[in-house]
Parts: structure tokens; C-alpha cells; sequence
């Protein structure tokens, strides 16, 4: 073979390995860019319960997936902002895939002044740098990079982002169940776990429940003997709850807020307790639930009431969920990166699309530390290989 021909040969089928590391030189080109088009939605803060600020951003978003071709749907939110869909034609007649992912973030209006969007080193930080804007990005530069290579998307690509995800996607959630149905795979872009930026394959389930204690009030200094304390029975009943943790079987529960009295002088009438809880089965949610039902008074004088329940289901390692991630493993091995799988505690939206049995892969978004606390950030020389292998998961999912 002359190598006029060879050349001639590279050039029209080109290995796996020559396509990756194109690829990831057109990203590694984009990396300002990227970084740029982070800390603008960064600036405009979108914390989750107000929805004039995160309506801002989300009117922001349609007009950049709008400017890339992208056809948008508004689903109207009374109570939080408008959730945002978007849809791109794509080659062929199979289903699209899903990229989902959420706009709103944990910190309060404002939060820009003190805790400022700024560049240190390779990192990035900022309030909902990591979680998630900078997989909001990823999304888009990913779609734009197949675009440029191909001329058009190898496959149809559904965006969707959530403004409620941070306080349990209860407005978007069936839309989020809806559109997951219609799709053959779904790709979340919530940040990597941990530094080695693992993909996430199992998440526990979610429930948050609220115990309510009411005593009999009576004076502190006057009828002593007569009041039953609402905030002593909690008391009990925090250490009861406390011992139902199983952390071997993977179930944690956390007695995270307390409430209680009047005054000093006053035996409680009332006190209530906020609980997270997480497990790691389906399976598990039954009996925990039955078990914080059936929590008894100490003191018979006072009544107990629980509410609440698991709001997220495990996503559990099914086999499509494992055959997603091996295919994912196999595009960054071909950018000879040794790419991760994690179990995690904290849930997302990919337990929805999950627990209804479509193949979900998460933690497909940018590396960093810090989400939901003060040194939140991002590495951004993680940017263009995260943003190359979902590009290479759209074409391949
Ligand atoms: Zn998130």
C-alpha cells in the first residue's frame, strides 16, 4: 500500500483513538470559552424559591439553546421558576437521548457579593459553579461540538433543566418521568463524584419526615407536675429514631432540625423534628417507613405524628444503567483516561428516570468540591475531556 493510499485511508475511517483525541483538542481549545459561559450563569443567581431570579436565568438559557437551533418549550411553574425543555433534530428515527439536569441552585439571592464567581488557579468558584451550571455548559458545548463535526446532531437530544431540584423536583417531576419514557437513555449532568470525577451508576433514595410531639402546657414555677413536655418526649423519641441507622445495610437517619417551647417558663406544649432519611434498597422503603410509624410515646400524656416519606427512590446499578457506564468507560479509555464508577448518598433527578426503569447514567457534569458549601468550585482543565465524553455518549448511548 503506498502511503498516499494510507494517508487516504486514515483519513476516511479514522481509529477510535485519533477521534478522541481530536476531540478532546477541539474542547481543549474551547476551555476559555467555557469558563466564560459558566461564570454567566453563575451571575445571575437562581436560588430555587425565588422564581423571578430563576425565571431570569431560564429565559436567559432558552435564547442560548434557541441560538443554537434548538426548538424550546416553556413548562409553566406556579410556585417555582418555569422549567425549561429543548429539543434538537437529530439524524435518524430512533428516540433521543435525555440530558437533564437543573438550574436552580441552594444559596439565597445575593449570595454573589460575598461568596464571589472568580478564577483561582485551575479552579472556578462560585454559588452553583459545581452544582450545576458548569454541566448546563457541558451540555451545550457537547451538542455544539457534534454539530461542528457532523453538520447536524448524530441522534435526536432532549434538554431538560428543572428549577426545583434542590427542594424535590415536585413541579417538574412527571415532566421529568414524561420525557425519560420517550427516551432511550438519559445522561445527568449533576457534578462527578469526587476529584477522580467518577460517574455515578448508584444513588441512594431520598425521604425527609417531620415528627410532631404535643405535650400539655403547663407553669413552669406554678404547676410543675402538671405540664407533660413536648421537648423531653422529642428528646425520647430523637434517641429512638437515631438507633433505626443501619449504615452496614446503607439506611441513615438523621434528626436534622428541631423546634420546640414557648418559653423558659412554660413546659412545651409542642416540638417537631425534620429527618432525613436514605437508603439503598426499593426494598428498604417499607419497613422504614413502618418503623417511624410505629414510634410509641414515652410519656403516655403526649401524642405522636409523623409525616413525610421517601420522596427519591435508589437508583439502583441495573444492567442498562451498567451498560451505559461501560460504554462511557470504553470512550475515555480510548483518551487513555481510567474513568470511575461511584456509589453515592445524596439523590437527583436520575432516580426518577431510574426508578421507571430507563437506563440513567449521572455525575456526567463537571469536577469539583465544595456543592452546597462556601469553597464550591470547579477544575477547569476537567472541562474538555468531561465535555468530550458526553459528546461521545450522545452518539452512542
Ligand atoms: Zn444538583
Amino acid at each position: 500500500m503506498s502511503s498516499k493510499k494510507l494517508a487516504h485511508h486514515k483519513k476516511d475511517a479514522p481509529t477510535q483513538n485519533e477521534t478522541r483525541a481530536d476531540r478532546l483538542r477541539y474542547f481543549e481549545a474551547r476551555q476559555e470559552e467555557m469558563v466564560e459561559a459558566i461564570r454567566e450563569l453563575v451571575e445571575i443567581e437562581s436560588p430555587s424559591d425565588n422564581k423571578p431570579a430563576g425565571d431570569r436565568l431560564g429565559a436567559f438559557l432558552a435564547e442560548k439553546f434557541r441560538g443554537m437551533g434548538g426548538e424550546t418549550h416553556i413548562h409553566r411553574s406556579e410556585a417555582y421558576a418555569d422549567h425549561l425543555q429543548v429539543s434538537f433534530p437529530g439524524r435518524g428515527n430512533g428516540a433521543p437521548v435525555l440530558l437533564l439536569g437543573h438550574f436552580d441552585t441552594v444559596y439565597p439571592l445575593g449570595t454573589l457579593a460575598t461568596m464571589l464567581c472568580g478564577v483561582a488557579g485551575d479552579r472556578l468558584h462560585g454559588p452553583g459553579v459545581l452544582d450545576m451550571k458548569a454541566g448546563i455548559v457541558l451540555m451545550m458545548q457537547a451538542i455544539a461540538g457534534l454539530k461542528a463535526w457532523h453538520g447536524h446532531l448524530p441522534r435526536p437530544v432532549t434538554v431538560f433543566l428543572v428549577s426545583d431540584e434542590e427542594v424535590g423536583s415536585n413541579s417538574s417531576r412527571s415532566i421529568t418521568e414524561g420525557l425519560a419514557r420517550e427516551s432511550s437513555a438519559v445522561l445527568v449532568l449533576e457534578p462527578a463524584a469526587g476529584l477522580r470525577g467518577a460517574l455515578k451508576t448508584e444513588r441512594k433514595g431520598v425521604g425527609e419526615y417531620t415528627l410532631k410531639v404535643v405535650g400539655v402546657a403547663a407553669h413552669a414555677g406554678l404547676d410543675p407536675g402538671k405540664g407533660h413536655s413536648a421537648i423531653v418526649e422529642l428528646a425520647h423519641q430523637i434517641t429512638a429514631i437515631s438507633k433505626l441507622n443501619d449504615l452496614r445495610s446503607g439506611i441513615s437517619v438523621n434528626p436534622g432540625i428541631i423546634h420546640g417551647g414557648t418559653r423558659t417558663n412554660v413546659i412545651a406544649a409542642e416540638a417537631t423534628v425534620k429527618i432525613d432519611v436514605r437508603i439503598a434498597t426499593a426494598s428498604q422503603k417499607a419497613s422504614l417507613d413502618r418503623k417511624l410509624h410505629s414510634l410509641k410515646p414515652h410519656d403516655k400524656h403526649c401524642q405522636l405524628a409523623i409525616t413525610g416519606g421517601i420522596n427519591r427512590l435508589p437508583m439502583e446499578r441495573t444492567e442498562g444503567v451498567a451498560a451505559l457506564y461501560e460504554k462511557a468507560r470504553e470512550i475515555a479509555r480510548d483518551a487513555a483516561w481510567k474513568l470511575e464508577e461511584a456509589s453515592v448518598g445524596g439523590g437527583s433527578d436520575g432516580n426518577f428516570t431510574a426508578g421507571i426503569g430507563i437506563p440513567t447514567l449521572d455525575g456526567m457534569g463537571a469536577v469539583g468540591e465544595g456543592a452546597h458549601a462556601l469553597h464550591e468550585h470547579i477544575l477547569i482543565s476537567e472541562l474538555p475531556r468531561r465535555a468530550m465524553l458526553l459528546a461521545g455518549m450522545i452518539e452512542n448511548a
